[in-house]
């Protein structure tokens, strides 16, 4: 293909995009990829590596609590922010340069430049000027932090600014009830801040199931963060060296440093979209059919600013997928069906498929299943917590539709207990399952009496 100096020109170097070239280029495709700011992305930079660390951080605190039940004397615990933000800082340019050894073993260019559309087929490097022809185009610039047009906003940060504070908050207010939200209130709340979560609405967590969304938010109480429901930041001003935060109903909250996490929008500004003719949706987010081509058929899209899932492995399948299927001669398409998630907050939550809300509103027949109970750890460490787990079964053909758990290792529980799920297990699968004892997890397969 003479006319065109490259077979494919990938716009953003985060886990989708770095993915989709690595898999194009072993399909034997030449391959450009642009990357403004650092390659790995929001993910591997500035989401989920850098903000995991910070919660194993957090989580030393609750250990020490809890290790004086188990005869431990912990004496002199001292907590250092530099000294943990500079190891995490470490591992990500570890982490950044694998990214690049990956991509240079498979022969793929890297150009540190922001890249705009000019027409189906061209690019333009911002930096030099150069002009890329290539046969086909992947957007996979992902997303960014939104703040709200509030006096003051200049003075909040995002999750972007959160892992790079030099000082340590020890007062921090968070406006938001999502993932972001909660998973800084509670990792702030563990590293020894006292944190305010405000949100708009008048429970956290729109989307998941309420008895997970009331079990988590009680549980976070019970460590301390306290939130405010149904209120805003309305504006935010200098006082002496912290900050006032003013909320809707007037009342002030003084605090070091306030954030937002208010949701993330598709970086789909200022690349060319609207001169190559790409549509967009009316929130921004490309326009793509499954196999994640966009209105332009030279075009496609990934991860986040597609908007269909914000969540990393889905960009990577999305990647794995168009690369396999252009380049590759092996046509698929992601199954965005009964992805599991979960929320680094403190306790975790893990889960997959339908809400019980999701399920009836379908209009099938259903049985719940809902356990709560205090977990083994706690019995010595004398924690006040339960862990919550239900099930949401499909009542003519016995399908478990959705698995919620709010407790220790959710995350990891809820990863396998996906697979059951999207193989289709059945309740009657569960519970033919022997239990593996003292876990919490074995109550996934002894739930017997429906709520
Ligand atoms: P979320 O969509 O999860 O949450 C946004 C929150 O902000 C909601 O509680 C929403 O309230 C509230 N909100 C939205 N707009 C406003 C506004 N104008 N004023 C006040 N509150 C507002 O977004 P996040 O920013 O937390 O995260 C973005 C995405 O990134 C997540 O949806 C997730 O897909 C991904 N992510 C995944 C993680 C993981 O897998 N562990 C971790 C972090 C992020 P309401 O409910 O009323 O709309």
């Amino acid at each position: 293909m003479a006319e065109f100096d490259v077979d494919l020109f990938v716009m953003g170097a985060g886990s989708g995009g770095v993915r989709a070239a690595r898999i194009a280029a072993e399909h034997g495709a030449r391959v450009m990829v642009a990357e403004e700011d650092r390659v790995g992305g929001t993910c591997v930079i500035r989401g989920c590596v850098p903000k995991k660390l910070l919660v194993y951080a957090s989580r030393f605190a609750y250990e020490f609590e809890a290790a004086a039940g188990f005869g431990w004397t912990i004496k002199g615990a001292k907590f250092d922010w530099p000294t943990l933000i500079a190891n995490k800082d470490k591992e990500i340019a570890r982490l950044e340069a694998a990214y690049r050894a990956t991509l240079a073993r498979n022969k793929v260019e890297i150009v540190g430049s922001r890249a705009v559309l000019e027409d189906a087929h061209t690019v333009r490097l911002l930096k030099t000027g150069a002009r890329i022809r290539a046969d086909k185009v992947l957007i996979a610039a992902g997303g960014h932090p939104t703040l709200p047009e509030i006096p003051g906003a200049d003075l909040t940060i995002t999750s972007n600014e959160a892992f790079h504070l030099k000082k340590f908050p020890r007062r921090i207010v968070i406006q938001g009830g999502g993932y972001i939200a909660l998973e800084f209130a509670c990792l702030f709340a563990g590293l020894g801040s006292r944190v305010t979560v405000v949100h708009r609405g008048d429970e956290i967590l729109r989307g998941f199931d309420d008895d997970v969304r009331h079990h988590a938010r009680v549980e976070m109480q019970e460590r301390g963060i306290q939130f405010v429901l149904q209120h805003t930041v309305a504006s935010v001003e200098k006082k002496g060296r912290a900050l006032c935060a003013r909320l809707s109903d007037g009342a002030a909250i003084e605090a070091d440093q306030v954030m937002f996490a208010i949701g993330r929008k598709p970086n789909t500004f200022g690349i060319g979209l609207e001169q190559a003719g790409v549509a967009l949706d009316s929130r921004g987010a490309v326009v793509v059919d499954a196999s994640s081509r966009s209105s332009v058929p030279s075009i496609y899209a990934i991860g986040d600013i597609t908007d269909r899932l914000q969540l990393t492995p889905v960009a990577i399948r999305e990647g794995q997928a168009f690369a396999d299927s252009v380049f590759g001669n092996k046509p698929w398409t992601v199954d965005h069906a009964n992805v599991p998630t979960a929320v680094f907050c403190e306790p975790e939550i893990g889960v997959v498929g339908l809400s019980e809300t999701e399920a009836k509103a379908d209009g099938r027949a259903i049985d719940v299943y809902r356990t709560s109970f205090r977990p083994m750890k706690a019995t010595l460490s004398g924690r006040a917590t339960t862990v919550l787990m239900k099930l949401v079964v499909d009542r003519e053909s016995d399908k478990v539709l959705g698995v919620h758990i709010v407790g220790e290792g959710a995350a990891e529980m809820i990863q396998l207990a996906a697979i059951a799920v999207k193989m289709g297990a059945r309740k009657a699968d569960f519970d033919a399952t022997v239990a593996l004892h003292p876990t919490a997890a074995e109550e996934l397969v002894t739930m017997r009496a429906k709520v």
